[in-house]
């Protein structure tokens, strides 16, 4: 008999999380590794939100909190929807998690029966097909390429709906395309879930502030639909808390509280600290996130220009989060120095690391074969040297 329970042993480890370790043990031979695959910001938490952690601490918040988290950050949560979204939702339809990948993993427990099929769009956050998987649930993947912008079309949406059709889970803007939907292609998809009242729809939000075209637009904005939308969202990424591990769900309140009893039996409420730091992060606005979103931008300009520059790299541009998704295929059937063949992206991803000293991620963890991920969240120095070396070693393939 297998120590290891079924369930574990069909669980993938996560790709970007591989890669990341991977180029760790590199750098930790001596080797001077440039990585590219992490998704997280590289500024620090802004100096308010650690001081009123600070201050918790002080002030002893370093008990239990309520499990879908305290009334005041709830609260804070509400007024942010309202003020920011202009969405309206009341305390008891917010619950917050140990970030937003618990609160994701929540939903799908909440929601997923065997059998249940979620629709997906490629690329997609690596984890979600496997929190899918736990859940015993099965993905219907819609796929998207570059020439699309890797955006669904309504009618795919359509040709994808089954009878067993229970969740559509999407980013935007979406990791690791860094696509945002505009309102107008939001309302396409919106009138095709109005002929599906059994479909549920969790839209991850978590790159919301990290938009370089409009405003954020959240598809829980149609009012056709609200009720069915449960929004994830989360301080990772606005206000580089990575560490921090605090994101939240805002649904209805059948699903709210459900997530509440699920959460009590699983991990209890998240770190009280971070929790009271969360309450300053959404009241004390969003100036640290803009000087975020600025260094973003022109570090997106750079990467674009650098990336056009490789021959048999295409790319778009991506209108948000901190990604380049550019295809890659036309290297596959290579061969480096030792006569090793590049079969598919991960073994591209490898060889960049190895041979390039350059961490990315290959674009089959993310359902789509034939790109790569890479994330500009790094100095303006190391993205191009970074650049550079992958040019170098793409060029050695032949
Ligand atoms: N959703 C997406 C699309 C992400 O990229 C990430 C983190 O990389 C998360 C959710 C999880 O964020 P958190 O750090 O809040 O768990």
């Amino acid at each position: 008999m297998s120590t290891l329970s079924k369930r574990i042993n069909s669980l993938s480890e996560s790709a970007t999380l591989k890669m990341t370790k991977l180029g760790r043990e590199l750098a930790s031979k001596g080797i001077n590794i440039i990585s590219l695959s992490v998704g997280e910001p590289d500024f620090n938490t802004p100096d308010h939100v650690k001081n009123a952690a600070k201050k918790a601490l002080d002030e002893n918040y370093t008990r239990y909190s309520p499990v879908p988290g305290y009334p005041e950050l709830r609260q804070a949560i509400v007024n942010k929807l309202k003020t920011e979204n202009n969405l309206d939702y009341d305390i008891s339809q917010i619950v917050v998690s140990t970030g937003a990948k618990q609160s994701l993993s929540n939903v799908i427990l909440t929601l997923i029966d065997p059998e249940d099929e979620v629709i997906i769009p490629t690329p997609y956050w690596v984890s979600y097909s496997e929190m899918v998987n736990l859940a015993e649930g099965k993905s219907v993947f819609i796929d998207t390429d570059i020439d699309s912008n890797f955006k669904i079309t309504p009618e795919q949406l359509e040709d994808a709906i089954t009878p067993k059709s229970k969740l559509f889970m999407f980013s935007s803007p979406c990791n690791p395309t860094g696509s945002v939907y505009s309102k107008e292609e939001l309302a396409a998809l919106v009138a095709v879930f109005e002929k599906h009242p059994n479909i549920y729809i969790l839209s991850d939000e978590i790159y919301e502030h990290i938009n370089f075209v409009d405003k954020h637009e959240s598809i829980a904005q149609f009012d056709s639909i609200k009720d069915r939308v449960i929004i994830v969202n989360g301080f990772s990424k606005a206000f580089a808390m990575t560490g921090w591990r605090l994101g939240y769900i805002a649904a209805n309140k059948e699903i709210a509280a459900a997530n509440d009893k699920l959460q009590g039996q699983t991990t209890s409420g998240t770190c009280s600290i971070a929790q009271r730091a969360g309450i300053v992060a959404y009241e004390q606005g969003l100036e640290s996130v803009l000087v975020m979103k600025e260094a973003f931008l022109r570090r997106r300009e750079l990467v674009y220009n650098l990336l056009n520059e490789i021959p048999g790299v295409k790319t778009n541009l991506p209108d948000g989060a901190f990604y380049f998704f550019p295809e890659i295929s036309s290297f596959f059937g290579k061969k480096d120095a030792e006569g090793n063949e590049i079969k598919d992206s991960s073994d591209l991803a490898l060889y960049l690391l190895n041979v390039g000293h350059v961490a990315t991620v290959g674009g089959d963890s993310f359902g789509n074969n034939n790109y790569i991920r890479l994330s500009y969240a790094a100095s303006d120095e190391s993205l191009v040297e970074a650049l550079r070396r992958i040019k170098e070693a793409l060029g050695k393939l032949s």
